[in-house]
C-alpha cells in the first residue's frame, strides 16, 4: 500500500506561511498584496474555483478584487478591464479564470496582462523565461506538483518522471520545472505509442490528461511516485456523482511508494501557489526583498 501524498495539509501550512509573509510586508513595508480575479460568464465549476481562491486570498490577509462579467462580454470590453487592473497599484496580481467564452481570443487576453501582474504565469513571456531556466512566475499546478514531489522524495536529480499529457498550463510547465530538477523527463500525449510501457519505466508518473482513471496499476513501477493531476466529475455505476482523478486510486495504490487523491492532492496546492506567486508579484513590483517565510 502507498503512503498518501497528502496536499491538504501541506497546502494548509503554505498558507500559515503566506500569513506570515502578508503580514511581515505591513509591518515591514506598510504593503498588502492585492489579487484580482476576472470571471467571465456561467460557468459552474470556474465559479466554484473563483469564490475559493476570493475565499483564500482574503483568510491570508491580502485584498481580493472579483470582476464577474456576463457570457457576451466581447474581447475588447475585456481588453479594456485588464489594462485598467494592469495600471493599479493596490493589484498586484490578476488571473483570469479559463475557459473564456468562444467569443474571446484567451491568448490574446493571458499576453495583455501586465508580465509581472501574471500570477498564473500563462504570459508567452513567463513561458519564456520558464523555458529558459530564469526566475519567473511559474504556473500555479506545476508549481504545487513540484512541492508535493520534493516532500516525498528527498532528491530528485537523476529520477526518471513521465508526464501525461502536453498542455501549457499544466504537461509542459511541469516539464520545465523537473527538468530543473535534473529529472530525466518524457512527455507523452494523446498520440504516444504504447503508453503503458512507456509510463511503466519512469520513477514519477504526473498524470495530467482529463481521461477518468486512465493510469491502471500495469503501467506503475512498483514504488513510483504517482502525481494526480487530474479533476474529473464523473457518475458512478450506481448513479452517485464524484470527483476523479486521471489515476485509478484503488488499484494504483496497491502498487505505487506514493500517490496523491483526488481530491486533497494537487488540487489545494494550486490555489495555495497562486497566493504564493501574488507576494512574489508584489515584491518584484516594489523592488523589495521576498519575505523569508515563503523563499
Ligand atoms: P488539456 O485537455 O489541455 O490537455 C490534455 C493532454 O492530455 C493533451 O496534451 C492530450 O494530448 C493528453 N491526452 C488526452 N488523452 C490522452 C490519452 N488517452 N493518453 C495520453 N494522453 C492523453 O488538459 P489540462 O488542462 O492539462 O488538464 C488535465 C487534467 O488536469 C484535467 O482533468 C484538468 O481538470 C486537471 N487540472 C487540474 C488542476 C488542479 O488544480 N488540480 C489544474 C489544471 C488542470
Amino acid at each position: 500500500m502507498s503512503t498518501v501524498i497528502d496536499g491538504k495539509t501541506l497546502a494548509s501550512k503554505l498558507r500559515f506561511s503566506i500569513k506570515q509573509a502578508v503580514s511581515e510586508l505591513k509591518i515591514e513595508h506598510n504593503i498588502v498584496p492585492g489579487l484580482a480575479v476576472v470571471l467571465v460568464g456561467q460557468d459552474p465549476a470556474s465559479h466554484v474555483y473563483v469564490k475559493s481562491k476570493a475565499r483564500q486570498t482574503v483568510e491570508v490577509g491580502m485584498h481580493s478584487f472579483e470582476h464577474r462579467l456576463p457570457e457576451n462580454t466581447s474581447e475588447n470590453e475585456l481588453v479594456d478591464i485588464i489594462e485598467e487592473l494592469n495600471q493599479k497599484p493596490e493589484v498586484n496580481g490578476i488571473l483570469v479564470q479559463l475557459p473564456l467564452p468562444d467569443q474571446i481570443n484567451s491568448e490574446r487576453i493571458i499576453n495583455t496582462i501586465n508580465v509581472n501582474k501574471d500570477v498564473d504565469g500563462f504570459h508567452i513571456e513567463n513561458i519564456g523565461r520558464l523555458s529558459s531556466g530564469s526566475s519567473s512566475l511559474v504556473p500555479c499546478t506545476p508549481a504545487g506538483c513540484l512541492i508535493l514531489l520534493r516532500h516525498t522524495i528527498e532528491n530528485l536529480s537523476g529520477h526518471h518522471a513521465i508526464i501525461l499529457g502536453r498542455s501549457n498550463i499544466v504537461g509542459k510547465p511541469v516539464g520545465q520545472l523537473l527538468l530543473k530538477e535534473n529529472c530525466t523527463v518524457t512527455i507523452a500525449h494523446s498520440k504516444t505509442r504504447d503508453l503503458p510501457s512507456v509510463c511503466q519505466r519512469a520513477d514519477i508518473v504526473i498524470a495530467a490528461v482529463g481521461v477518468p482513471e486512465l493510469v491502471k496499476d500495469n503501467w506503475v513501477k512498483p514504488g513510483a511516485t504517482v502525481i494526480d493531476v487530474g479533476i474529473n466529475r464523473i457518475t458512478d455505476s450506481l448513479g452517485n456523482k464524484k470527483l476523479v482523478g486521471d489515476v485509478d486510486y484503488e488499484s494504483v495504490s496497491q502498487v505505487a511508494g506514493a500517490i496523491t487523491p483526488v481530491p486533497g492532492g494537487v488540487g489545494p496546492m494550486t490555489i495555495a501557489c497562486l497566493l504564493q506567486n501574488t507576494i512574489i508579484a508584489t515584491c518584484r513590483q516594489r523592488q523589495i526583498r521576498i519575505p523569508p517565510a515563503i523563499e
